[in-house]
Parts: C-alpha cells; structure tokens; sequence
C-alpha cells in the first residue's frame, strides 16, 4: 500500500471508542512516549513529521501534560485499549505500536478502517512470540490488519490474500467458505468508510 503515514489525528466523525469501548481499567502509559516520536501530528496546535520526537516529551513522558493538545488527549494506541494485550505489549516494551488507523482518502479498499501494526525500531520486533500471538489475535477479528517498520510499505496480514483477491474480483471463490468470508469481508469494508 502506498501511503506510509501513521498519524494522530482522529476524524472528527470518528470515535475509537465505538470499536473498542473505554480505555483498559489501570492501565498507564507510565513513561512510555512511543506515539510522540512515532506519529505524525497535524492539527492547528501541534505539527510535526512522523518519525520526529515532540518539542514537549521528556522522553518519558509530556512536559506539557496538564495542559497537552486535543489531539493528545483523544489518541490511544490500542494498548491502552485492549486489556488482552499483556503489559509486556506496552509499545516502549515491545517495539510494536498498534494502533488505529482510518485516512481521509484509503489509498486501498482495505484501508479504510484497520488495525496497524509498526515495528518502529526494528523489523526484528515482529519475530518475537508475543508479536506473533497479537496479530494471530487481531487476526481474529473483523478488521483488516497491515504490518509495516517505520520507513516501509505497509503488508496485509489479514485477511488472507486469497480473500482480498475474490473481494476485489480479481480471483473466483475456490471453495463455499471462501465464498461465505469473502461476502462478509465485502459487507465489512463497505460499512467501514
Ligand atoms: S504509545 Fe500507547 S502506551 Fe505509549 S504513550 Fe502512546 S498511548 Fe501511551
Ligand atoms: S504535546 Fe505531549 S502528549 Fe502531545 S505529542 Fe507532545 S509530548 Fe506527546
């Protein structure tokens, strides 16, 4: 897929929420600052390039915190969401961030709304057996899943290509089951825009 950005900004019309629910009960980020290296940011208070650590992170944290920016506020990689990912999955610990994404213009069909994985230091990161068992777990769910390292393209990993191929028509269904998920998948990437 072409488009590499990974930014903070949430759509207006959008609410994480929806999908996820509340933030995991107990949960911090503590002194992780992944996402204020990582992302980009462009709203009218705040802008910097993806890749480039905030004028206002400690290192450890926001040296703005109290008074930090709407964007900020409402941005949580989905750690801070779901409470199945252990606290060894906690971004700084992981060297995976796992976010949310949904671009104002999907640069592919199944980009509209999905689940993005980015091992930010090092390609290595997906390797380990916890990275493996989280994008067996997102794989689990309706929304599609891309892997990518900070300066790559981004992958599909789920659904399968077999799936994508049948929905964008460029193959036919090989089996019933092929035909049943690829329907599904079809309905869910249209609902998602
Ligand atoms: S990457 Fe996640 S855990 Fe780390 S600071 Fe950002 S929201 Fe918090
Ligand atoms: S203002 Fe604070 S919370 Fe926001 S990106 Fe910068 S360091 Fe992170």
């Amino acid at each position: 897929m072409g488009s590499r950005t990974f930014d903070m900004n949430y759509r207006p019309d959008y609410n994480p929420r929806a999908l996820f629910g509340e933030l995991a009960e107990g949960r911090s980020c503590s002194d992780c600052a992944v996402c204020c290296t990582v992302l980009e940011v462009s709203t009218p208070e705040l802008k910097k390039p993806a890749g480039k650590t905030c004028e206002h992170c400690t290192g450890s944290g926001c040296a703005i915190y109290e008074d930090r920016f709407p964007v900020c506020r409402t941005w949580f990689c989905l750690w801070r969401f779901i409470g199945a990912m252990p606290d060894e999955a906690r971004p700084d610990r992981s060297g995976i961030l796992f976010g949310l994404a949904h671009p104002e213009d999907p640069p592919h069909p199944f980009a509209k709304t999905y689940i993005r994985a980015m091992a930010f230091e090092d390609e290595a990161a997906f390797e380990t057996e916890l990275a493996q068992d989280l994008i067996a777990m997102f794989g689990q769910g309706d929304l599609p899943v891309w892997i990518s390292t900070s300066d790559s393209d981004l992958f599909l990993v789920h659904p399968a290509t077999e799936i994508v191929d049948v929905v964008l028509g460029k193959t036919k269904p090989k089996s019933r089951q092929q035909k049943k998920d690829a329907k599904a998948w079809e309905a869910g990437v249209r609902q998602h825009r």
